[in-house]
């Protein structure tokens, strides 16, 4: 793949030559996989399942696992008219020729992606044709996994529950049966016996009324994989830091798994139990050593409801400190209606308000009830009020419409809700702004609401299209919403059973890609595809019996069937189930107190499967008196010590100081060279802050690092003489300056020297730059293309269109070429005048050798002049 980057759009995507990046010595490596995110560059990269799960594996000796993306489909199609597969960014193999390539399915829409990777890679998408160990073993895990009968035939294996549990012995072991040619049949049964291991090819399905059945006897359902402790599994310090262009570019730090409060709509809330924290100092200590492997500039703290961490005021305080020191912000994803405590607001609303946002889910009580969301009005309305006394302006309100039961009074208390929102700010929000989100709710499996029937997409258009009209006559309260066909394609596949096989193949043939896209999902490919099958979404859609068998009934996450019709029943009659956290256990199943089995019985055996909180109580609620310890539930007590002061507390620090200012010049070469200018300011700043130079910030509520860059070289040409000014805030000898970012720079990037320059706000920018062309072609071609450049100095004028942001725009290109020099190695070098105009030199020389492929042409920067002074390579 890779020696087609000059053709690729965004060919960053593709390099894999990050900070950080895994390399292995191939020679030593016993069992090698490749993790496949089935979406974008960029979506991957901010997923953090992938990246604990390339720890995993990475961290042991002799296994390797590598990445791959889904390519954009300009992309795909010139991998296809060049017949090039598919292959891993840190080593360029071809997927077919790994041992295995593992699949993350975080939602149902993806399955369209996977067989399109697969077919990208040149692999057979039906798992009974890849017999043999000519193919890797292809497996997928995530929460989808939980289901994955519609895209069952197309895997070897799945992995329920917690991948990192499982994944590193799985890996070794497909190596070793790989060398040893077992047949790969009889392995892939012996691995069944791990825990949550699912060999779709051992169960058969007779049919819609039927229960999908074990081929082995012995082997009737499959149990989650599940880490007991956190504190002992892998996570990812120094994770691959990606190329500025990740949707959420930053650091992630995990603080807990699984979530008990119940919502009976929420997949996750089930499957991911039962709740184990890790504890505040060691999420200190790895942050500590993240922000310094990495130097990522914000660092999110993630759990299903990070609010509900039971030591997060403590963990605040530790965190937020450090990362003041280093001007690193914190985000707070997912949090509940008051589980934020007045003190940590405070705290967050001095370095940075974005937006906040809450979920209460439904607008009535009532239907806050049934789905046991446990928020009320009063809470919500304090919670908002508490931001807006912060100095927050724009509040979200995340709601679901089609919940079980919801009628249109729920809708029109939806409004109601946001009205109160509102007028809870006082006159001193001056640019207030609430916006309800809403999604259509989409009944998952192993849930209380998996026998609950989806509303139609006709009957979602009618409760968005009145609340649409509900909202119109209100000021500053606005109504987004999810597009209704993804939820509609959700809910067909989410419940849907193994006949969604052979509906998904023909989809895809139909064009059927990235469906999780606004811009690219569209229906009637799945539409055509379920009518050639003669299946229609709306039995997909439909309500369940509770006394009939279900596609899923044979993957086990621990949460028992009767648990979750109790909840349905609760459910319909509008009553709360309280969290099991902090009181008694609700009976779900998952967890092995002492004189009751967990229902995860494989792994009980040989695992402690307890819940594990941390504190007794949340740090934040200093008033209530403590709760004690349920039956069997290993409560740590006591308080962490008092962390240090961060060196911010200590001393105040200027940071918008100026002392000094350097040039540093650098070479762009090889892979780094396809690095757009965007992408390379976010990687140099990140090698900065690894470096600990005391940058100068600029001042604001966003304060950035001082720094400049030269002209923006064109994506796919290299440089030998590339030059960024930084400013900082102590002066230090330039080869300090130069050493420390020698030892941070990512392949390809590479120091050269330092120049001290006096302190300017705006550094000038070169008048001239010379480079080296070089053509790979015909003797015949080249001697045509060097013949058009003494052909172009011989003119007075070289007039075409080029690109702009405003369309076509004629330019002469003759006068910004200075010199052309045919050399005797068949280079042409040129030199370049940007006096009175400037367009990209890779343009400019595609127009003068008009018509040449990008791969035909090579272009190297050499030199820059400035007013005074020369940089050379
Ligand atoms: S078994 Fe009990 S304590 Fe454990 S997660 Fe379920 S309800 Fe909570």
């Amino acid at each position: 793949m890779k020696e087609l980057l000059p053709l690729l759009p965004r060919p960053s995507r593709y390099l894999g030559c990050e900070w950080g990046v895994a390399r292995k010595d191939l020679s030593r490596v016993r069992g090698r996989v490749a993790l496949a995110f089935p979406d974008l560059y960029e979506v991957g990269m901010s997923y953090l399942g992938q990246k604990i799960l390339a720890q995993a594996v990475n961290e042991r000796e002799g296994l390797y696992a590598e990445r791959v993306f889904a390519p954009c489909v300009d992309a795909a199609a010139i991998l296809r008219e060049h017949g090039a597969p598919l292959a891993t960014l840190e080593t360029d193999t071809p997927l077919a020729r790994l041992d295995a390539v593992a699949f993350s399915l975080t939602h149902e829409l993806c399955y369209t992606n996977v067989l399109y990777m697969l077919d990208l890679a040149q692999i057979p998408l039906r798992a009974n044709a890849r017999a043999s160990w000519d193919w890797p073993v292809v497996m997928a895990g995530g929460g989808a996994c939980y289901n994955p009968e519609p895209i069952a035939e197309f895997l070897d294996l799945c992995v329920l529950g917690d991948g990192e549990a499982i994944l590193p012995e799985l890996v070794e072991r497909i190596g070793a049966a790989r060398r040893a040619n077992r047949p790969k049949a009889e392995f892939l049964r012996e691995l069944a016996a791990l825990p949550g291991v699912y060999v779709p090819a051992l169960f058969a399905w007779d049919g819609p009324d039927a229960a999908v059945r074990s081929l082995l006897p012995g082997h009737e359902r499959v149990e989650k994989a599940m880490l007991p402790d956190l504190s002992a599994a892998p996570f990812p310090t120094a994770p691959t830091v990606p190329f500025g262009q990740a949707v959420h570019d930053r650091y992630t730090l995990e603080l807990a798994r699984g979530c008990t409060r119940g919502c009976r709509f929420c997949h996750a809330g089930m499957v991911y139990r039962p709740v184990r924290e890790k504890t505040p100092e060691e999420l200190g200590d790895t942050l500590s050593k993240a922000i310094a492997a990495t130097g990522f500039e914000e660092v999110s703290l993630l759990s299903l409801s990070t609010g509900d961490y039971s030591a997060l005021e403590k963990l605040f305080d530790t965190v937020f400190d450090r990362c003041a020191a280093e001007q690193v912000s914190i985000s707070l994803p997912s949090l509940r209606v008051g589980s934020l405590s007045e003190h940590i607001m405070g705290r967050i609303a001095s370095i940075r308000r974005t937006g906040a946002t809450l979920a209460p889910e439904a607008g009535s009580q009532r239907l806050r009830d049934v789905i046991n969301k446990g928020v009320t009005e009063d809470a919500l309305i304090a919670h908002v009020r508490t931001l807006f006394e912060h100095g927050w302006q724009q509040v979200k309100l995340y709601f679901m419409i089609g919940l079980p039961t919801e009628t249109d009074a729920d809708l029109d208390a939806i409004v109601d809700l946001c009205l109160k929102v509102r007028d809870a700010a006082g006159r001193h929000v001056k640019r207030l702004q609430v916006t309800a989100a809403i999604s259509p709710f989409v009944p998952k499996t192993h849930t209380p609401f998996q026998w609950e029937p989806q509303i139609s997409m006709a009957e979602i258009r009618r409760r968005i299209y009145r609340l649409k009209d509900a909202f119109k006559p209100h000021k500053r309260v606005t109504l987004k919403y999810h597009q209704p066909e993804m939820s509609f394609l959700e809910g067909v596949f989410s419940r849907g059973d193994r006949r969604l096989g052979p509906v998904l193949e023909s989809a895809y043939a139909k064009g059927a890609l990235f469906s999780s896209w606004k811009d690219f999902l569209r229906l009637e490919p799945f539409l055509e595809a379920l009518a050639e099958h003669g299946l229609s979404p709306e039995e997909f859609q439909a309500g369940r019996d509770p006394a009939a068998t279900l596609p899923w009934d044979h993957l086990d996450c621990g949460v028992s069937r009767e648990f979750l019709l109790a909840e349905r029943r609760r459910a319909h009659a509008a009553s709360v189930t309280p969290d099991c956290r902090y009181g008694a256990c609700q009976g779900c199943g998952v967890c092995n107190h002492e004189g009751r089995k967990s229902r995860l019985t494989q792994q009980a055996a040989t695992q402690d499967i307890r819940p594990r909180v941390v504190f007794a109580r949340r740090d934040q609620e200093a008033a209530s008196p403590p709760i004690l310890p349920v039956e069997g539930r290993e409560v740590v007590q006591g308080d962490a010590p008092e962390s240090a002061p961060s060196p911010a507390a200590e001393t105040h620090v200027d940071l918008n100081e100026r002392q000094a200012q350097y040039r540093v010049w650098y070479e762009k070469r090889a892979e780094a060279a396809y690095l757009s200018q965007l992408e390379l300011q976010s990687i140099l700043e990140r090698a900065l802050r690894r470096a600990r130079l005391p940058l100068s910030f600029s001042a604001g509520f966003h304060p950035m690092p001082r720094l400049s860059f030269g002209r923006a070289l064109p994506v796919g040409v290299e440089s030998a003489c590339e030059c960024l000014t930084i400013t900082l805030r102590e002066a230090l000898r330039p080869e300090a300056v130069l050493a420390a970012l020698r030892a941070q720079m990512p392949t390809g990037l590479t120091p050269l020297r330092i120049e001290s320059l006096p302190v300017l706000k705006r550094p000038e920018q070169p008048l001239r730059e010379r480079f080296t062309l070089r053509y790979s072609g015909t003797a015949e071609d080249v001697a045509r293309w060097r013949g058009q450049w003494a052909e172009f100095m011989a003119r007075e004028n070289f007039l075409f269109d080029r690109k702009s942001k405003n369309g076509p725009k004629a330019t002469d290109a003759r006068r910004m070429v200075a010199s052309a020099e045919l050399q005797a190695d068949g280079s042409v070098a040129l030199i370049f005048d940007w006096s009175s105009d400037y367009m990209s030199p890779k343009a400019l020389v595609l127009a003068v050798n008009a018509p040449i492929t990008p791969l035909a042409a090579r272009l190297l920067k050499v030199g820059q002049e400035f007013q005074n002074k020369t940089g050379q390579g």
